[in-house]
């Protein structure tokens, strides 16, 4: 098992990418915040699989954080996370400390896209302002060919597809599925500030997704009486503390009134302190 190159210097990187990339061989990015579970992961096998050279980056980003948000005890484990990134043969590791992604009088923010307004961007002021100026920044300094996003985030692969797309980067932005605990909860680094009785409560937000589907799969069409069992099943299960749950357009992220095939679901919700979210698509 060959061990990754791990690099804090961006301009360091940014050689090895390019010299890669003069050799013919495509570069593959999976931008993380670390905490590496098996979501991440499939991130990076995906890459693996798709390109010759695989960078993941490890940083977690204080300018996606809110004033009263969890970036000082967000997890860290640097160590086992290039463990199991090297387990992957990930071939480089970016993990630059933030005064090297943020010096001396940086001033200059990526104002998102329209999508990045409703939904996250109405409950996390500035998340994807932090978001969309870092993942700039990292295809910057990591040229790569293609990079990943998981569909855990469905809004967030939204704002960089359409960043991408407005700002001419030359960079394939792909999206790879949920991937899921047994039990269908979604991977995610914040799922380990449940406690025993919160994790059981915090699978009522897969499973009002599936209600969402199955009603759609029944014919149900009214977007507002879906809307009406989500939330009573997130509510049965003892989660009150709903930010939203909304069915909308794939692309545009408008809310419909009438479910088609392609309309997705999303769910933002606390379990106790923790604010969990998931999505998926129910037509
Ligand atoms: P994060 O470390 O939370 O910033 O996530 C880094 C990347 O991993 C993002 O593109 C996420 O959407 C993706 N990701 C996180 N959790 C999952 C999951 N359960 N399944 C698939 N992708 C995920």
């Amino acid at each position: 098992m060959a061990a990754p190159r791990v690099v804090t210097d961006g301009s360091v990187l940014r050689e090895i990418v390019r010299s890669v990339s003069r050799e013919g061989r495509t570069v593959g990015l999976v931008p993380t915040m670390g905490a590496l579970h098996e979501g991440h992961l499939s991130l990076v096998r995906r890459s693996v699989a798709e390109c010759a050279f695989t960078v993941a980056t490890i940083f977690v980003n204080p300018t996606q954080f809110g004033p009263r948000e969890d970036f000082a005890h967000y997890p860290r484990n640097l160590e086992s996370d290039v463990a199991a990134l090297a387990r992957e043969r990930t071939d480089a590791v970016f993990t630059p400390t933030p005064d090297q992604m943020y010096g001396e009088g940086f001033s200059t923010f990526v104002q998102p896209p329209a999508v990045a307004r409703p939904f996250e961007g109405r409950s996390r002021p500035d998340q994807f302002r932090g978001v969309a100026t870092v993942v700039l920044k990292l295809f910057n300094l990591i040229p790569a060919d293609v990079a990943y996003f998981g569909q855990k985030d469905y809004q967030q692969f939204r704002v960089i597809q359409d960043m991408a797309r407005d700002l001419d980067l030359p960079v394939r932005v792909e999206v790879c599925p949920i991937i899921r605990e047994p039990d269908g909860l979604a991977m995610s680094s914040r799922n380990r500030y449940l406690d025993a009785t919160e994790r059981r409560r915090a699978r009522a937000l897969f499973l009002c997704l599936e209600r969402a589907a199955q009603l759609a799969q029944q014919g149900e069409r009214d977007a507002a009486t879906i809307r009406g069992h989500m939330r009573s099943q997130l509510e049965t299960a003892g989660i009150t503390r709903i930010d939203y749950v909304a069915l909308v357009d794939p692309v545009s992220l408008d809310e419909v009134h009438e479910v088609k095939d392609n309309t997705m679901a999303l769910v933002a919700a606390y379990v106790g302190g923790t604010r969990l979210i998931d999505n998926r698509r129910i037509g």
